[in-house]
C-alpha cells in the first residue's frame, strides 16, 4: 500500500489503495510520522486518529484525554470525548503511545515510546521527561522477574519543579 500525504480540502479518501490525508494544520513531515506510527500499529488511518495522534506528537505535557479533546474539537466538530478517550486507549494498547503513571487523576498519555524517565511535580502535576542511561540499566528485582513479565522500566522522581520553586521562593 502506498501512502500519499497531501494537503487537500477533503479529509480522507481511499483511492486505489492509496490514502490522501489532509494536514489538519500539521506539517507534512509530522503527517508522515503520524501515518507511519498508525501503519506500524496496523491501525486504520482515519481523520480522528490522525488528529488525536497529531495532537500528541511533539506534545511534552503528557496530556489527558480531555486536554486532547479540547484541542481537536474545533478541527473535527463531530468528534466526541468518548471517541477521543477510546482512541487513546486503543493507541496505548497497540503501543503507539504510553500511559504515564497516574497520581489518582485522569490517565495521562505519553507519545514518547522510547525509554525515558519522569520527574513529576507534586504541585502543578507537570511531568517532565528525562533520559538517563544508568536508570535504563537498573537490575530488576528477582521477586518480580521470577513471577511477572516486565515490559519496561521507568524511574519516577517526585518533587517541585523549577517554576513552582520560584513561586514558593517569591512568597517568602
Ligand atoms: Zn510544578
Ligand atoms: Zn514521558
Amino acid at each position: 500500500m502506498r501512502i500519499i500525504i497531501k494537503y487537500t480540502n477533503s479529509f480522507l479518501t481511499n483511492k486505489n489503495h492509496s490514502y490522501i490525508v489532509i494536514g489538519m494544520g500539521y506539517s507534512s513531515s509530522k503527517m508522515k510520522i503520524i501515518v507511519q506510527k498508525l501503519k506500524k500499529a496496523k491501525l486504520k488511518i482515519t481523520p480522528q486518529r490522525v488528529a488525536i495522534l497529531g495532537e500528541l506528537t511533539d506534545n511534552h505535557d503528557h496530556p489527558t484525554a480531555d486536554a486532547i479533546y479540547q484541542k481537536i474539537k474545533h478541527k473535527l466538530p463531530n468528534i466526541s470525548f468518548d471517541t477521543v478517550n477510546r482512541t487513546l486507549i486503543a493507541f496505548a494498547q497497540s503501543g503507539v503511545v504510553k500511559i504515564a503513571e497516574g497520581k489518582g487523576g485522569a490517565k495521562r498519555y505519553d507519545p514518547k515510546t522510547e525509554p525515558h524517565h519522569h520527574f513529576h511535580c507534586v504541585k502543578c502535576n507537570r511531568i517532565i521527561d528525562f533520559t538517563n542511561k544508568e536508570y535504563d540499566r537498573i537490575k530488576l528485582p528477582e521477586s518480580i522477574t521470577n513471577k511477572h513479565q516486565v515490559l519496561g522500566q521507568k524511574i519516577v522522581l517526585d518533587g517541585i519543579c523549577q517554576d513552582c520553586k520560584k513561586v514558593n521562593n517569591s512568597r517568602k
